[in-house]
């Protein structure tokens, strides 16, 4: 039984206990949320040892860390200690996406290794496989297409993209409007030269039935796939985006019918002032499904800083209500990320949705009033516990010690704080009188 299942039927189950705790609401906020698909809770049946996490309405918005081989860099300790790296520096998810070597082993040890629940896109074993086999992924074999979500299920994945929502609709808008930049969602050019080339209709979207099933049965999430999403400022929130996400919102329908939960991809390089726009518009037609989304980028321009433009669209994200972000490194656009990107990602991404969630309401700054009092009172172990990234703080701190251990290199002698401090606890307050 799924976890949507049971909170139909108003059990509370451990994870939506552990979920409750960890956010500070109580479990029944949580049933209802899973139960009504505004909460999707990632944890597979056949995964004993992962920590529940809860994305959606309500909750702190939550970050993912994606990492992978290519087929250039096929260097599984390096995913290894990238996934290490991820989960250190606080991501809430991983998604494994490797492309090349042996897919089901870095897979496994990705999931063995991860106490926090571990997403994939299925489509890219199916497609390179037979690329290996058959020189091309349009030889794809339909039942290859299942097999993946299968076995991947069977492995323990807790959240799967599945690319159902491309149909020949979709394409047919996207081949009349054309575009600037194209398509760049991996999977969704696999599945939709796949659907050309044979003149078909997308298997994942006419056999969605059967891939309920499969996710029924082992209880993973669907990260409802943003084939179409775009890849180009220019193309944000064109037709065949939009298109795409009304067939979302039909499918997410099917899936809560039948009690498997679901989560919905977004955007994707857009401008800021859609962001919210763009929340909106999902939150009505998917019925309120947690929103999950990739970046955002909101300028084109920043390659080798990517990861602070994607920040910035972390924190509108989050404030206009996403529940869940796909994190940038430095990168992205230009290599296979390295452990040390990978870190600027994770952190990048957490201040984004850190801040979105203070605007939202979420939390109300705790921390950085925490912040504000250890400032204030020069006490810089209880800075660098406050702050988002302590081991950072400490070594540039370190690596520049003051003449003065109260103050830093910044103003030395002058460090106003201090000057302050002295001056507001001194005994002489006759200026107040
Ligand atoms: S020296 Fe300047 S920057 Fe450093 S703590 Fe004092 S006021 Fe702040």
């Amino acid at each position: 039984m799924t976890q949507m299942d049971e909170a139909k039927k108003g059990v509370i189950t451990e994870e939506m206990k552990a979920v409750a705790e960890a956010e500070n609401v109580t479990p029944e906020f949580i049933r209802r949320g899973v139960a009504t698909g505004r909460i999707a809770i990632p944890s597979n049946l056949n995964r004993d040892e992962v920590a529940p996490v809860g994305i959606g309405e309500g909750l702190r918005t939550k970050v993912n860390a994606t990492i992978g081989t290519s087929t250039d860099i096929v260097d599984f300790e390096m995913e290894e200690e990238k996934a290490r790296v991820a989960i250190e520096n606080k991501a809430d998810t991983l998604m494994e996406l490797s492309v090349g070597g042996d897919l089901d082993e870095i897979r496994r040890r990705i999931l063995d290794l991860s106490p926090i629940p571990v997403g994939s896109v299925p489509v890219y074993q199916a497609a390179i496989e037979t690329i290996r086999k058959e020189g091309a992924a349009i030889y794809m074999d339909e039942d290859v297409m299942f097999k993946a979500i299968e076995k991947q299920a069977k492995d323990g994945i807790d959240f799967m993209a599945i690319h159902c929502s491309v149909n020949r609709e979709t394409l047919r808008r996207l081949k009349r409007q054309g575009r600037e930049g194209g398509l760049v969602s991996r999977g969704g050019a696999f599945v939709s030269a796949w659907m050309v080339e044979n003149g078909l209709e997308n298997p994942l979207y006419e056999n969605f039935d059967y891939i309920l099933e499969i996710a029924k049965e082992h209880d993973f999430v669907m990260s409802m796939a943003n084939a179409m999403r775009a890849g180009a400022i220019a193309d944000s929130t064109d037709r065949a985006q939009v298109q795409e996400l009304i067939v979302l919102g039909e499918l997410i329908d099917r899936a809560r019918e039948a009690g498997v939960q679901t989560i919905v991809e977004g955007p994707g390089h857009i401008p800021l002032n859609e962001i919210k726009a763009n929340v909106i518009l999902q939150k009505k037609l998917c019925r309120g499904a947690p929103f999950y989304m990739l970046g955002p980028i909101v300028t084109d321009i920043g390659a080798g800083y990517d990861h602070i433009v994607s920040s910035i669209g972390a924190a509108a994200s989050a404030a206009a209500g996403a529940d869940f972000i796909c994190y940038v490194t430095p990168a992205e656009h230009l290599a296979l990320p390295y452990p040390d990107d990978v870190k600027e990602g994770v952190i990048a991404t957490r201040i984004g949705a850190y801040v979105g969630d203070m605007a939202k309401g979420i939390h109300s700054g705790e921390k950085d009033l925490e912040m504000a009092n250890a400032r204030k009172k020069l006490n810089w172990e209880a800075q660098f516990d406050a702050a988002m990234c302590p081991a950072e703080a400490r070594r540039i701190r370190d690596e520049r010690p003051p003449e003065d251990p109260d103050t830093c290199t910044m103003c030395g002698e002058y460090c106003a704080v201090k000057i302050v401090n002295e001056w507001l606890d001194s005994a002489d307050t006759r200026i107040f009188d």
